[in-house]
């Protein structure tokens, strides 16, 4: 639990300073990219000065993008918490899943019978497994198998805050896999074993982020070579089916 707290209070402060960072940053460069495309449009006929105008508007692209994640991430975004039956969802994700990952990547899925629903942020679910499943096929140069499950669990007391049922969202892929001191790492904001440019370290830390919001709890079992299983769990929603269907929004803190 402490080390949860600690997690949380980091990414709080993280979320805040990079927020700051982010907004500033992406002002100027709007700047740039609107200049840019002025100057794209007085050069053209002149190939070899559209080609380094493309190449710096690239540049200044995927600059935008990293801000964009950046806000993303540390904005008060509220949630928009609905009943879900994780069941039904998955085939819809899977199909983008396998779109995302290449042919490469074989993707499985295996639901239990009987899965309770949950009360979750559809859209930020949807956003953390595509986070994982992208993370698996990082971690799986030369191909392999994913393999998404859905079941149910009981946490005792002492494993979690709130112990009750819980829905288990696993991702298992036979990858390569995490050492100790990786492993002790990967909630860290910013915290990536990707070369530049690759990875910003920040989808686990969403991950955790939004497990936390949602009232859930996280695992992960991983060494090298032996691949990764990264386990959600999501606490059960009670109530009628009426109750349970009414759309609320929740304001969250971002993290914790
Ligand atoms: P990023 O993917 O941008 O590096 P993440 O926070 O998603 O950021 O992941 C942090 C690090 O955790 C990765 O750089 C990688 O070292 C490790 N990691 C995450 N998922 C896996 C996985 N499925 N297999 C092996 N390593 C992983």
């Amino acid at each position: 639990m402490e080390q949860n707290l600690l997690h949380a209070s980091k990414l709080e402060a993280v979320g805040r300073l990079t927020g700051g960072i982010a907004h500033d940053f992406n002002n100027m460069l709007s700047v740039v990219i609107g200049n840019l495309d002025l100057l794209q449009k007085a050069i053209k006929g002149n190939a070899k000065a559209e080609t380094r105008v493309r190449m710096a508007m690239e540049g200044a692209q995927r600059c935008a993008d990293l801000t964009h994640r950046l806000l993303a991430f540390s904005r008060r975004q509220p949630l928009q918490v609905s009943v879900i039956d994780v069941g039904a969802l998955m085939p819809g994700l899977l199909e983008l899943m396998r779109r995302t990952l290449g042919e490469r990547i074989n993707v499985s899925l295996d639901v239990a019978d009987n899965v309770y629903p949950i009360e979750v942020d559809r859209a930020q679910l949807e956003a953390a497994l595509l986070n994982l499943a992208v993370n698996a096929r990082d971690a799986m140069p030369e191909g392999g198998d994913l393999l998404i499950s859905v079941g149910t669990q009981t946490l005792e007391e002492g494993k979690v805050e709130h112990p009750g049922d819980y829905v288990v969202i696993s991702v298992s892929d036979t990858g390569i896999g995490m050492s100790a001191e990786v492993l002790q790492r990967v909630f860290e904001p910013f915290f990536t074993t990707k070369e530049s440019g690759k990875g910003t370290g920040l989808g686990l830390s969403m991950v955790y982020g939004f497990v936390q919001q949602s009232h859930g709890h996280v695992e992960i079992d991983s060494a090298p070579s032996q691949g990764t299983t990264i386990r959600i769990f999501l606490p059960r929603a009670y109530g009628t089916a009426e109750s349970l269907n009414e759309k609320q929004t929740v304001f969250a803190k971002p993290f914790g």
